[in-house]
């Protein structure tokens, strides 16, 4: 996949090079203000509606109503999920760009490898990954320039060198996660400050959520991503949303070096 922007590579773009290097030193809402400015509305902000994700629909709401959501219904989420979604719509008033997974894949997967493939192996859960959240994600970011997440470094083993801005190999769009260098405690902060709603499933030690059958509650101390494909090893566990550090077979870190758009990793605030 060719990592083009304005008619030239993406990593060579001047003004993408020298804005990448000052993003790492804004704040949330300057980091959004920035993005919704250069690209809406060829950007969107891709949710599942996690803690992280509802702050950064408040911030945007701030900003400007009309900033894009897309979310994806792998046709297999929690209730207190859609709940939250449209608990969100209402309250913010936002258009929320709601996209589903092909019907043959669906149909198909279940027919051959039963509705609990994602148990078999490694390989199995990510095709499944791939029918409900790759291929629906592709086409809810086609035709944009760039996208934005609510990654935070602090999230597991696989996202501590997520950086503000980068590109996102996988797409081959600018990727912004505003909120990156944000500690859990400071999401929460700041969902009670403004009382922005959230999954009720996070009342229910469930810190990360993805579809019911492959997540859970998570222990005490335990990793917050621990209850996600919890049969697996802690360094596997991405859907392949966010492959650019993951699929490729490096380390977040060894990623982010090589990205020309990721500035050094600031330590994290508050
Ligand atoms: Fe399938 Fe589980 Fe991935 Fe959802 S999280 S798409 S159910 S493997």
């Amino acid at each position: 996949m060719s990592h083009t922007h304005k008619g030239g590579p993406l990593k060579t773009h001047p003004e993408m090079e020298e804005i990448a290097a000052l993003v790492e030193s804004w704040k949330a809402p300057e980091v959004l203000r920035w993005a919704l400015d250069r690209f809406h509305p060829r950007l969107a902000f891709a949710s599942s509606f996690g803690a992280e994700d509802v702050v950064v629909i408040d911030l945007l709401s701030r900003i400007r109503r009309d900033a894009r959501i897309v979310t994806l219904d792998t046709g297999r989420l929690h209730e207190e999920t859609y709940d939250v979604i449209e608990r969100v719509r209402r309250r913010y008033g936002v258009t929320i760009e709601v996209h589903v997974p092909e019907r043959e894949a669906v149909e198909r997967l279940s027919r051959d490898r039963g509705l609990y493939s994602f148990r078999d192996s490694i390989e199995a859960r990510k095709e499944c990954c791939r029918i409900r959240k790759v291929e629906p994600l592709r086409r809810a970011l086609h035709g944009l320039e760039a996208w934005m997440t609510g990654l935070r470094r602090t999230q597991g083993v696989t996202r501590v060198g997520v950086p503000k801005i980068e590109c996102d190999a996988a797409f081959g769009l600018i990727k912004v996660n505003p909120i990156a260098d944000w500690s859990e405690v400071q999401v929460w902060d700041y969902i009670r400050e403004h009382d922005v709603p959230y999954n009720a499933l996070h009342d229910r030690a469930f810190p990360s959520i993805g579809c019911s059958p492959c997540t859970r509650a998570v222990q005490p101390g335990e990793d917050p991503r621990a209850g996600r494909w919890w049969w697996e090893q802690p360094d596997q566990k991405e859907c392949g949303l966010h492959a650019t550090q993951v699929e490729t077979g490096r380390t977040p870190a060894e990623a982010t070096r090589e990205h020309a758009l990721a500035a050094p990793v600031p330590p994290a605030r508050g």
